[in-house]
């Protein structure tokens, strides 16, 4: 019963944190302060009423519509919305309350913002990369995969992919890795360890290229139409952080 509540309120505390993740996803791009002024319809600048700010709900009650302009909300608003209502009851349920939950909600938080505004807008910005890999490596004190494993992985997390971006640039005379994707890089090696963060790189790659070869048969895109990377790497890291430590466990025994 006790848990039954708890996981109630994880799951009300995500759908809010999903609310102001879209606060993030639309503002961090556009250097706009997230606090003021508050939320409005993006066609007709209207303040939106308390009703209309309830996630999810005030999507479906409005039919996905403003008010007052009819202009059409995107469903990925309530989307937003309503992973992270779910990704908080998950986390709530599979880690229970301690700095462990604290620590990949926070880490999951920052990879749903980073998914999206690298998507819309090829950039995975510093205010975002930065303190997080400084977080991580703070939490990894107190959280596995422990402080060691933290510091190598967010050197390993920075440092190889900047040597392969140098390579890439000598070499293709392109630029294949930016500084952004190095960043968020370090940011997951900070929270995953370096084991994980190099199977997110690896999980990432592949992704990247069975969508991009997808792309090229489908000739809907061509061979320079960069793919947003960090938006590959956002899922990588959430496959590794969840399932991570079994995947290489059972790789480990195709080796035996
Ligand atoms: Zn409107």
């Amino acid at each position: 019963m006790m848990t039954a509540w708890l996981l109630l309120l994880a799951g009300l505390l995500g759908l809010a944190v999903g609310s102001f993740l879209n606060v993030c996803i639309y503002r961090i791009p556009l250097e706009q302060s997230l606090a003021y002024p508050p939320s409005r319809c993006m066609a007709c600048q209207r303040k939106l009423s308390w009703f209309e700010n309830v996630p999810v709900l005030a999507w479906i009650v409005l039919g996905g519509k403003c008010r007052t302009c009819r202009t059409s909300i995107p469903a990925v608003y309530p989307l937003v919305e309503a992973f992270t209502g779910v990704m908080f009851v998950w986390a709530a349920w599979h880690y229970g309350p301690g700095w462990m939950l604290f620590s990949r909600l926070l880490f999951g938080c920052s990879l749903i913002v980073l998914f999206f505004i690298d998507l819309h807008h090829r950039i995975l910005p510093n205010v975002i990369t930065i303190p997080g890999t400084i977080l991580g490596f703070v939490l990894s004190f107190v959280t596995p995969p422990g402080w060691v494993s933290s510091l190598i992985g967010l050197v390993i997390g920075g440092l190889i992919p900047l040597v392969l971006a140098e390579l890439y640039l000598r070499i293709r005379k392109i630029e294949g890795l930016g500084m952004g994707d190095v960043k968020m890089l370090a940011l997951i090696g900070a929270f995953l360890g370096w084991q994980l963060v190099l199977l997110t790189l690896a999980l990432a790659s592949f992704m990247g290229s069975i969508v991009g070869v997808g792309l090229i048969v489908a000739r809907r895109g061509d061979m320079k139409l960069a793919l947003p990377f960090g938006t590959f790497l956002a899922i990588a890291a959430m496959v590794a952080a969840v399932g991570g430590d079994a995947l290489i466990a059972w790789y480990m025994t195709l080796y035996r």
